[in-house]
């Protein structure tokens, strides 16, 4: 139901299912004046009976607690209209606010002009449709709009007895942010640091070279005095240091996988290049990716592309409206 991590943090354990994230954790702080509620679920039945189920359990009164969203995807916000009151204030980045509100007041816009993207990337227009209804993302998202109250880098949230910091950290979203009890080293890192899996780094529109921006991010939070990560999903041990390390390494080895691809096979799209990466799943062949795992796919080969290109390394080439990637 609930687990207490540190004394008032506690940890419900939302399951995602048929979602290779598998779990996500939400956080309760509390605090002598507030508590905070750090992220939530997607907006799906399953979801919100653990919730639920872990705040009553707490006996957590609502009216006094807040909702933190450490960034704007539907498996952090989806549950937003069944948890929050009216009153209830809602923290977000501003980034990811904008991006969210401009989602959520023409979800079907948004989508197709992301879709026309992923179409210049290679994907087929009939592909597109399925990956749209089996992409959570789109079909668990938040019911409607709703108003933040958004916050930048540096802010101080005072509980009373627990302040928490937010920490700006641009990669994974363009306005993913964590949250630091700096009297206690806790980070609650969102999805900007996970042990288990590695965090999906896409492309975005409001965030020029992503990969760049999470590594940027990655090595800002390494400098930090953190004693313990607690993520957004699955497991939250490990060491701090060494996970980032790895997950900059990982990076890394990617880069150097796309290089040699492309200098072996000019010209091909991100579709195709995600065809011919390595990825840790449990399928035979591309053809086989679930097609919201190839979604995600293909956003990686993206980012991992611009960056490249941001680094003089490859370049990119309209062809009959797909782009098409050569190394230099
Ligand atoms: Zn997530």
């Amino acid at each position: 139901m609930f687990e207490e991590i540190e004394k008032n943090i506690y940890r419900i354990k939302v399951s995602l299912p048929r979602n290779p994230l598998k779990t996500l954790n939400s956080y309760v702080v509390v605090g002598t004046e507030r508590n905070l509620l750090i992220d939530l679920g997607f907006n799906r039945d399953e979801c919100y009976a653990d919730l639920s189920a872990g705040l009553r359990a707490l006996q957590l009164d609502m009216e006094r607690t807040d909702i933190f969203l450490t960034h704007l995807h539907s498996d952090h916000s989806g549950l937003i209209h069944r948890v929050a009151r009216e009153d209830t204030r809602i923290y977000m980045s501003r980034d990811d606010a904008k991006i969210n509100s401009g989602f959520l007041r023409d979800k079907l816009a948004t989508w197709e002009k992301i879709e026309r993207s992923y179409v210049k990337a290679g994907y087929a227009l009939d592909e597109q449709i399925k990956t749209r209804e089996a992409n959570p993302a789109f079909s668990a998202a938040p019911a409607a709009y709703f108003e933040t109250e958004d916050i930048d880098d540096g802010a101080l949230i005072d509980l009373g007895g627990i302040v928490l910091q937010t920490v700006h950290t641009p990669g994974h979203t363009p306005g993913h942010m964590c949250l630091f009890d700096a009297e206690r080293g806790v980070l609650f890192s969102g999805d900007h640091i996970l042990f288990d899996i590695t965090p999906n780094i896409t492309e975005w529109e409001d965030l020029d070279n992503s990969l760049g921006a999470y590594m940027e991010s990655l090595k800002r939070v390494r400098r930090m005095p953190v004693r313990r990560t607690l993520t957004g999903h699955r497991e939250n041990k490990g060491d701090f240091v060494t996970r980032i390390d790895e997950i900059l390494a990982h990076h890394e080895t990617r880069l150097r996988e796309v290089r040699t691809i492309l200098a072996r096979e000019p010209g091909l799209t991100a579709y195709e290049l995600a065809a011919r990466m390595t990825w840790s799943i449990n399928v035979r062949c591309w053809e086989e990716f679930p097609p919201g795992q190839k979604w995600f796919a293909v956003g990686e080969a993206l980012s991992h592309l611009r960056y490249l290109e941001c680094g003089g390394v490859i370049r990119r080439e309209e062809v009959d409206g797909r782009y098409r990637n050569f190394t230099i």
